[in-house]
Order: C-alpha cells, then sequence, then structure tokens
C-alpha cells in the first residue's frame, strides 16, 4: 500500500527528498461510508463519514506524521519530540520508531486515554508528563527544544503536519466526486480544520462550509477565548489555547460556517449511536455526529445536500470511558436454543 506522500506529492513542493528517508506506514485510503440520521432520505443531507481511526495508529494524526518524520529525517534530525494529549504522541512514535528516530511526548498529567498510552510504550517513545493542560506540556516542550537543532518539534505548529493532513480532503473529494456541501471535524487546537481548508484550497475548489465542533467545556473558538482550565471526557480536544485559532477562524468565516459545541453528554450519546450502526471512535471523534443531531433538533442545521463528518480516532483507544458507555454484560449460558429466543427477544440486544 502506497501512502499519502507518494500519492500526493506533485500537489506539493517538497525539495529534495532521498527515497530512502521516506518513512511510510500506508496511511491514508481511508473508507468514507454512509452514516444513519434520524431523518428520511431527502428530509435532510446525506451524511457520510471518513473513517480517520482506519489510519495505521488508528487515528488522522499519521497523515500528518508521515511527512513530518520524513522531512525530519531528510534535514538529518535525531529526534521527534511533541506534547500531546494522545494520538499525537501515538502517532509519532510509531513514526519515529519506522525512521530509527528517538521520539519523546510531553502529556497532560492523568487525562490521555490508556490506548495511546499504550501505543507510546510498545513504540518505545519517552513518556514524560508535565502537571497541568495540552497547552502547559507544549508551551514548556517548544522553550526547552529551543536550543536543540537537531531536534524536531512534530506537533500541528510543524507545517509538514499540516500539509499532510490535507490528503484528507484531497480523498474526500476523490471518493464523493464533488465537494460536499457541509463539513464537520471537532476542533482542539485546530491544525485540522485548516488543512482540510486548505486541502480543498489547494485543488482549486471552494471549500465546503465548516462547522468546527467542540466540547462545551473546552469551547475555546466558540467563545473567541482561551480557556484555562479545558475539561471534557473528549480529551483529545481538551485544549484550551488552540495554535492555529486564526486559520480556523478563517476556514469558518471564509465558508459562511460556524463553531458549535455540545456537552459531554451528548458527545457520549453520539459514541453510542454511531457504535449501533457499526461505527466505534473515541468520543472526541463523536462531537461531529453530536452537533450534527443538535443542529437538526433546534432547525438551524443549514441546507445541505451532503454532509461529511470527520471520524478522527478509533474508539479502542479510549476504553476507559468506551468501558463507562458501554458496560460489559456477560450471561451465563446452558447451551440450549430457548436461551438464545430469550435473549434475542429480550431490549439488550439491538435490532
Ligand atoms: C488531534 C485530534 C483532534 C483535534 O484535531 P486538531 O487538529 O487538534 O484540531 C480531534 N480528534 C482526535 C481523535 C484527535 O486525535
Amino acid at each position: 500500500m502506497v501512502g499519502i506522500i507518494e500519492r500526493y506529492r506533485h500537489l506539493w513542493n517538497l525539495g529534495p527528498l532521498d527515497e530512502s528517508n521516506l518513512v511510510t506506514l500506508g496511511e491514508g485510503q481511508t473508507p468514507l461510508i454512509r452514516v444513519r440520521t434520524p431523518w428520511a432520505d431527502g428530509a435532510g443531507p446525506q451524511v457520510f463519514g471518513k473513517l480517520e481511526g482506519c489510519n495505521p495508529t488508528g487515528s488522522f494524526k499519521d497523515r500528518g506524521m508521515t511527512l513530518a518524520v520524513t522531512m525530519a529525517k531528510q534535514a538529518g534530525k535525531t529526534a521527534a519530540l511533541c506534547a500531546s494529549t494522545g494520538n499525537t504522541a501515538a502517532s509519532a512514535a510509531a513514526y519515529a520508531a519506522r525512521a530509527g528516530l528517538k521520539a519523546v511526548v510531553v502529556i497532560p498529567g492523568g487525562k490521555v486515554a490508556p490506548g495511546k498510552l499504550l501505543q507510546v510504550r510498545a513504540f518505545g517513545a519517552l513518556l514524560l508528563e508535565v502537571e497541568g493542560a495540552f497547552d502547559i506540556a507544549l508551551e514548556r516542550l517548544r522553550n526547552a527544544i529551543a536550543e536543540r537543532s537537531r531536534w524536531e518539534l512534530v506537533n500541528s505548529v510543524n507545517p509538514w503536519r499540516i500539509l499532510g493532513q490535507e490528503s484528507a480532503a484531497y480523498e474526500v473529494v476523490e471518493q464523493l466526486g464533488r465537494v460536499p456541501d457541509l463539513f464537520l471535524l471537532p476542533v482542539g487546537n485546530a491544525g485540522n480544520i485548516t488543512a482540510y481548508y486548505r486541502g480543498f484550497k489547494r485543488l482549486g475548489l471552494i471549500p465546503p462550509r465548516f462547522i468546527g465542533c467542540q466540547a462545551e467545556g473546552a469551547a475555546s473558538m466558540v467563545e473567541d477565548r482561551d480557556i484555562e482550565n479545558p475539561e471534557t471526557v473528549a480529551t483529545a480536544i481538551r485544549i484550551g489555547k488552540p495554535v492555529s485559532r486564526s486559520f480556523a477562524k478563517e476556514a469558518v468565516t471564509a465558508t459562511q460556517g460556524r463553531f458549535v459545541a455540545v456537552s459531554d453528554q451528548a458527545i457520549l450519546a453520539a459514541q453510542a449511536e454511531l457504535a449501533h450502526q457499526g461505527i466505534f471512535v473515541e468520543p472526541a471523534s463523536a462531537t461531529p455526529y453530536a452537533v450534527l443531531l443538535r443542529l437538526w433538533q433546534l432547525g438551524e442545521l443549514p441546507s445541505a445536500q451532503t454532509a461529511v463528518l470527520v471520524f478522527t480516532g478509533n474508539g479502542l483507544k479510549d476504553s476507559d470511558t468506551a468501558q463507562r458507555v458501554f458496560p460489559t454484560q456477560k450471561t451465563a449460558w446452558d447451551g440450549s436454543t430457548a436461551a438464545l429466543d430469550n435473549a434475542l427477544t429480550a431490549d439488550e440486544v439491538l435490532p
């Protein structure tokens, strides 16, 4: 399988690149599938979901990381470092391992999903923890590594990250055969919304109307201010000071879109509804579906024929939260058909 660099480098100016420095795990080419909605066909937009959890480490971060780590290697760097709410860390650790570079990840204390931490350990990166939110972790790391030219910061302030993430916009156009009317995605540090906006523009297309989706406890864009102590169950977007704030604002205003925040409760309900149609995403990734349903209920869903939701990360990553949403229910079975009859007519088994 060919990764996004080989598929899209003709659109980019990467400069000289020694092929032996190209670092890929076969990222990209994720499915775009129909999402069921409470409204009948024709009564609202046709909704599609981009399954970014199908990337090699289970999130869209791999699209940017392949390029950031490749360019770091090309430049002769020896280590990749990042601050992360989890998925950037998992991705950086994997691509650094692939590249033969050292990796260091700095995480906010106590609030990173266990699956992501496990990935970091499995890939052999050094895991450092700071007290406080993501924003503090990033600020400290940026200061600490400023004087070390052989170390590469692979957060989304790294321009290669954003450029690589544009590839998802190209794929949506290929898969749908056109630009969708509405585009909903979770916004944390605001790098991904920036990437999609630039991606459509790079293809010479008019970008869709962007709806940036946030959690109420970390609604930095909705409230247009920094949030000192962001809090939400959707840890991947538990960010108070988005680094790409101004670009995200532009993406939304230039397309007559908006930012919308929903409660943690609505996010977890959306996660469950998606799971009940076979789509298992982490809480942050359920936020766009929660926003879509909310706007629909309020009668504020802009008229649109097609809407795309970006399902940014895989549900298995945050098993702690998932255990609460989907508690394990084991029932002893005597091997009889009658017991199966009973179980299948009971309410716990979905249609
Ligand atoms: C990183 C991440 C986000 C937020 O993306 P930004 O570019 O920081 O806005 C959302 N969902 C998941 C699963 C993520 O890993």
